[in-house]
């Protein structure tokens, strides 16, 4: 599942590929286009930026007039590729919501669930992506601004808070349960019962663990020898947890379909009897 660490690593990809190439293809299928952008030619400008926030992934274009920006959201499923032209792709064409073509490189994009088009203008309004949170695997974080905004919602637990992309943003599922087990963290601990530094601590080891993914290979949150053993907690349960032997767990939040997996006695969790 395309976690923040992905995103990253697929735009450094699509960097290399693309940026500073001319644009020679640009295909849309059901993409959300606003009027204003629908308008610019794209094929014949060029691939200006790419980047990620979070798990959204942005390609700026220079056009005919204003610049305009795709942005696609992966969700649980989607994915970008990268071909030279004429090779065959690793998955049905007719899936790709998204290509774009170069001289050097075809990048088509794979079922993302959000593809929009927007001016450069337009994007600094939109909804959702300037509304993100901190992205955790950023060079520059600003920790204050992360610890306001896990603060601003005090009564959520913190398994539901690292999940909000407008809290933090790049955090999926399984970085967030195997934080809070190294943290020793209850995932069903409230916000406002967290100290300073608690938070800090969780910020700490979200942007260590994100920033040791992001360059690729099987993702880790455990690194020993043994590299069948790559994970604490994701999906372990009724295994032994390697710090002390109690089964691992699983539960679930108030409307959050996405489980947490813990320890019970590393974190500290009080079972049902
Ligand atoms: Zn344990």
């Amino acid at each position: 599942m395309p976690e923040g660490d992905t995103i990253y690593r697929t735009a450094t990809v699509l960097r290399r590929a693309l940026a500073g190439r001319v644009v020679t293809g640009f295909d849309l299928v059901a993409a959300k286009l606003t009027p204003a952008a629908a308008r610019r030619q794209v094929v014949g400008g060029t691939v200006k930026a790419v980047e990620s926030n979070g798990k959204h992934l942005l390609i700026t274009f220079t056009t005919d007039g204003e610049d305009v920006v795709l942005h696609t959201h992966m969700r649980m499923q989607g994915q970008w590729h990268v071909y030279r032209p004429g090779e065959r792709w690793w998955f049905a064409p007719s899936k790709a919501r998204v290509v774009i073509r170069t001289d050097e490189y075809v990048a088509p994009c794979e079922s993302p669930p959000v593809v929009e088009l927007l001016t450069a203008r337009e994007i600094a309004l939109h909804p959702v992506v300037p509304e993100l949170g901190p992205d955790v695997i950023a060079d520059e974080f600003d920790f204050a601004e992360a610890i306001r905004r896990l603060r601003a919602q005090p009564g959520r637990d913190i398994a539901t808070a690292l999940l909000d992309q407008r809290t933090l943003s790049g955090i999926g599922n399984e970085f967030k349960n195997e934080i809070l087990f190294i943290t020793r963290t209850s995932p069903w601990t409230k916000v406002a019962d967290l100290e300073e530094d608690d938070l800090r601590r969780i910020l700490d080891v979200s942007r260590d663990l994100m920033r040791r993914n992001r360059d690729g290979g099987p993702r880790r949150t455990r690194f020993v020898l043994d590299r069948r053993q790559m994970v604490w907690v994701q999906e372990r349960t009724r295994l032994p947890c390697y710090e002390c032997g109690t089964p691992i767990e699983w539960g679930t939040h108030p409307g959050e379909f996405r489980k947490s997996w813990y320890c019970p006695r590393c974190q500290n969790v009080p079972q049902p009897v």
